[in-house]
């Protein structure tokens, strides 16, 4: 990687404030002070700035509590991203594992992790997203056996799901799919109406409840492993 481009996603600035600090000497490679920030590192190369070891993470994990009102995107935009929330020298790497609606609040992973990434969200692994869906009125037994069943829905009938009532017209509902609006949709097809939902589980991990909504933390090693 280059020199400035290292420093960038490293957290000290744009390529220009970059350069700014190699012209005023106080970047250096391997204990030397550089001049070029066009200079291609190698793995080995220890840049330090004003003395201070530079470290770039290769793998990095959060879990973020989503709240509503921002969208699961990188993409900048009018609208806040997921990405804006988290405070980090190499934010712009992170991308969210799936999609949440802008409504939708919960469980969303957070990474630069392509692989892990395409493996949660490869269907043919069939990993259960639990999600508590709080509806506009009251669930009946016979729309549990139909959720867990399977749903018609225009475009595809849904894979075999539980559906657990906790309330009237609260239900954990675990689906293998995460297509567009699955759940709102599903409920629909039972003329309900979701007016909550929120992610409380994804493939064996649960949502953090230390984690107010917006707020992030870092996946553990322990997580790390139910994930992968
Ligand atoms: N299903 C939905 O309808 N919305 C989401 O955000 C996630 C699953």
């Amino acid at each position: 990687m280059r020199l400035d481009k290292f420093l960038s996603h490293a957290g000290f600035g744009s390529r220009k404030e970059v350069a700014k600090l190699i012209k005023e000497k106080r970047v250096a490679v391997d204990e030397k002070i550089v001049k070029n920030r066009n200079l291609k590192l190698q793995d080995k190369n220890t840049v330090k700035v004003d003395g201070d070891v530079v470290i770039l993470e290769e793998w990095i994990y959060f879990l973020l509590n989503k709240p509503k009102g921002v969208i699961s995107s990188t993409e900048e935009g009018p609208t806040k991203t997921v990405i804006d929330l988290i405070d980090h020298p190499q934010s712009d790497e992170l991308f969210p594992v799936g999609r949440l609606d802008k409504d939708t609040t919960g469980f969303l992973i957070l990474t630069n992790d392509g692989k892990l990434s395409y493996q949660l969200l490869n269907p043919k692994k069939e990993i259960f997203k639990t999600y508590k869906a709080t509806l506009e009125k009251p669930v009946s037994d016979r729309d549990i056996e139909r959720l867990e069943t399977g749903i018609p829905l225009k475009d595809f009938t849904t894979k075999p799901a539980k559906a657990e009532k906790k309330s009237d017209r609260v239900v954990h509902l675990s689906i293998s799919e995460g297509k567009f609006h699955q759940v709102k949709r599903m409920f629909r097809y039972l003329d309900n109406e979701v007016v909550e939902l929120e992610r409380i589980s994804f493939g064996g991990m649960e949502l953090d409840d230390l984690l107010k909504r917006g707020e992030y933390r870092r996946v553990t090693e322990d997580e790390l492993k139910f994930l992968k």
